[in-house]
């Protein structure tokens, strides 16, 4: 690469795209933001002043400019496939904020253009494989310490959700989170998904089914629970254990250390997605940049994008039908493995 640092360019300001920007900004090295895009164009504009980069009319400026190595992905699902086709056609690689599409035509349309494109440019926003946690569960179960996976638990407990939010979008949005994690430590596909809604909490919307219980099967028969609680008030709780045949791995409330007042110590947990995978996203983004560097992004491909995808729409209708639904195991390109 001719420039020092890597530009990246920021398409969507929003939630996590604001938080990426200071990542790069501030937070890694080997990069810089020399370009943002929003439709909120002012949200874009006081972010680009604020860096030193440059707020552009459209996406595709972005995405175009000679000013602009690699990009960053963060607006809504639905912008994501167009986008990263954008991108692969102009041969550059881009960091697309999960789903990589809500469809898995979409995602198909994103595998032909990158394998014709004959590099690896895609890498999707699975950033718990990069979370100290996760991969030290993963460690201990490739060291053989534990044995044999035999089941996973998975919980997913968000303080709240905006009354939009639907029982289908607690597969798409969060239990997508889960699907990916379980492909990774597993190193298999998902082959059965069923979704259970019992007693609900009085604190969500009348349409929205909460908690929900989501029992998966893996190739070799592994069962993966995961309970999705998205209106759990208490805090952002992500916890997971993976039994084995000898014993077992677990990740459990994060401790954000405690404090002590009027005769009562009080542990701290994360109040949000940021708090609890704030190192998480650092990592993914300086794996990104330093992947790039070196070749290719090494992360979450988009045959990883496709999976969740396929896994999560089997789950949406698993939440409508109540029924349990068999997902087919997608064959996987050699162009990913
Ligand atoms: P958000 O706060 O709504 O931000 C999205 C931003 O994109 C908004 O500023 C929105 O503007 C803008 N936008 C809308 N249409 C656009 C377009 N066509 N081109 C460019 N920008 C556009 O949403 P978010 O929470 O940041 O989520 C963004 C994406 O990141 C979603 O896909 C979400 O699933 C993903 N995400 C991932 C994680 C993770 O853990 N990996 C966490 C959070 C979010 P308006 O507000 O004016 O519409």
């Amino acid at each position: 690469m001719a420039t020092e640092l890597l530009r990246v360019g920021v398409i969507g300001t929003g939630n996590i795209g604001a938080d990426h920007v200071d990542r790069v900004a501030h937070q890694i090295s080997g990069a810089r933001v020399t370009a943002l895009f929003d439709v909120a164009t002012d949200r874009a504009k006081e972010l680009a002043d604020q860096i030193g980069a440059v707020a552009m009319s459209t996406a595709s400026n972005v995405i175009n400019s000679a000013d602009v190595d690699a990009i960053i992905i963060a607006s809504p699902g639905e912008y994501h496939a167009p986008l990263t086709l954008e991108c692969i056609s102009a041969g550059k690689p881009v960091l697309c904020e999960k789903p990589l599409a809500p469809t898995v035509e979409e995602c198909d349309a994103v595998i032909a253009a990158e394998q014709a494109s004959g590099r690896r440019l895609v890498q999707v926003g699975f950033m718990r494989r990069n979370d100290a946690g996760y991969r030290h569960m993963k460690d201990n179960l490739a060291s053989g310490a534990i044995g044999e996976p035999l089941i996973l638990h998975c919980e997913h407990r968000n303080p709240d959700v905006p009354d939009s939010f639907t029982s289908e979008m607690s597969m798409t949005d969060s239990v997508i989170h889960e699907i990916d994690t379980a492909r990774w430590l597993l190193s298999e596909e998902i082959v059965r998904v069923r979704v259970i809604a019992g007693k609900q909490t009085p604190n969500a919307a009348s349409h929205l089914n909460d908690p929900q219980l989501v029992i998966m099967e893996s190739q070799s028969g592994v069962i993966v629970s995961v309970e999705v609680f998205v209106n759990a008030r208490y805090g952002y709780d992500v916890r997971c254990e993976i039994v084995g045949s000898n014993g077992f791995t677990s990740l459990g409330v994060q401790d954000l250390g405690q404090y002590v007042s009027d005769t009562r110590r009080t542990a701290v947990m994360p109040a949000n997605w940021r708090i609890r995978f704030g190192d998480a996203y650092r990592a993914e983004i300086q794996d990104w940049v330093n992947g790039i560097t070196m070749g290719q992004p090494r992360g979450a491909n988009s045959f990883d994008g496709l999976c969740a995808t396929h896994v999560a729409q089997a789950a949406v209708r698993a939440v409508k039908s109540g029924a349990t639904v068999e997902i087919p195991v997608l064959e996987q390109p050699d162009f990913y493995r």
